[in-house]
């Protein structure tokens, strides 16, 4: 098992909305955890997310429903109710420090390159850097070359002066935590695309786990 120096665990939190939870998720997961050689990862549904209040989700419970089936039988997947026990809009902020308070584990806070790139639009953001270390995740349509050199224009200007390059795709902050641009398998899969597909009466077959599928047919989700 990982652990660092005080003995605690590598954790990761792979936070989203998981409308539904898709393959594209959990293969980027899978390497994220043997790259960083992560004891355990959090999949963790937002109650609310800041940046889809004004579109229709489906319910907390459905979601939490399919991210369970999704994972069972994994031996380090887990699924944390945090946010959504906790309820209103969920700001990552407040959950990591929370998070980090309550189980004192080496946190590895895993988001998507896209997710990445709009960073300063969320609460406190800068903060983030200082509680968590990040791992950014490549999505189809990257350019792979992005890791080749120091790129210190990943980060927003108002905290670039707070990293510095460290070796390929690796970024420290000034609090020590560390920032991981890691290229995963390009699997061009989004939620979207699975409701999308649902919707035009289309199979979402090897888009989303065999169980999630079951669970969607079965309880008629996104066909309205
Ligand atoms: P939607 O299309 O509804 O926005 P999504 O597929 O982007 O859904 P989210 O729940 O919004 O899924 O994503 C949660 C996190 O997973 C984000 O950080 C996102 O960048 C990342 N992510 C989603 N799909 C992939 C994928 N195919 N490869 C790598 N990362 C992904
Ligand atoms: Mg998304």
């Amino acid at each position: 098992m990982a652990m660092d120096r005080s003995g605690n665990k590598r954790v990761g939190l792979f936070g989203g909305t998981f409308d539904p939870i898709h393959c594209g998720h959990l293969r980027a997961a899978e390497e994220v955890c043997q790259a960083r050689g992560l004891d355990e990862l959090f999949f963790m549904p937002a109650a609310i997310p800041p940046h889809k209040r004004d579109v229709p989700v489906s319910s907390a419970a459905r979601r939490l429903a399919m991210i369970k089936l999704a994972i069972r039988g994994h031996a380090r997947f887990r699924c944390s109710t945090y946010e959504l026990d906790k309820g209103g809009t969920s700001y990552s902020i407040d959950t990591l420090v929370d998070f980090r308070r309550e189980n004192g584990h080496e946190l590895y806070f895993i988001i998507g390159w896209d997710a990445f790139c709009e960073i300063s639009t969320w609460k406190d953001y800068p903060r983030l850097f200082s509680v968590s270390h990040f791992v950014v995740m490549s999505r189809s349509g990257m350019d792979p070359g992005w890791l080749d050199q120091e790129q210190l224009d990943f980060f927003p200007v108002a905290i670039r002066a707070d990293f510095c390059y460290e070796n390929k795709g690796v970024y420290r902050h000034r609090s020590g935590n560390r920032v991981y641009f890691q290229p995963v398998t390009r699997l061009d899969i989004s939620s979207s695309m699975v409701r999308r597909e649902r919707r035009a009466g289309r199979s979402i077959t090897c888009l989303v786990a065999d169980a999630v599928r079951d669970y969607i047919v079965e309880h008629g989700l996104y066909r309205g």
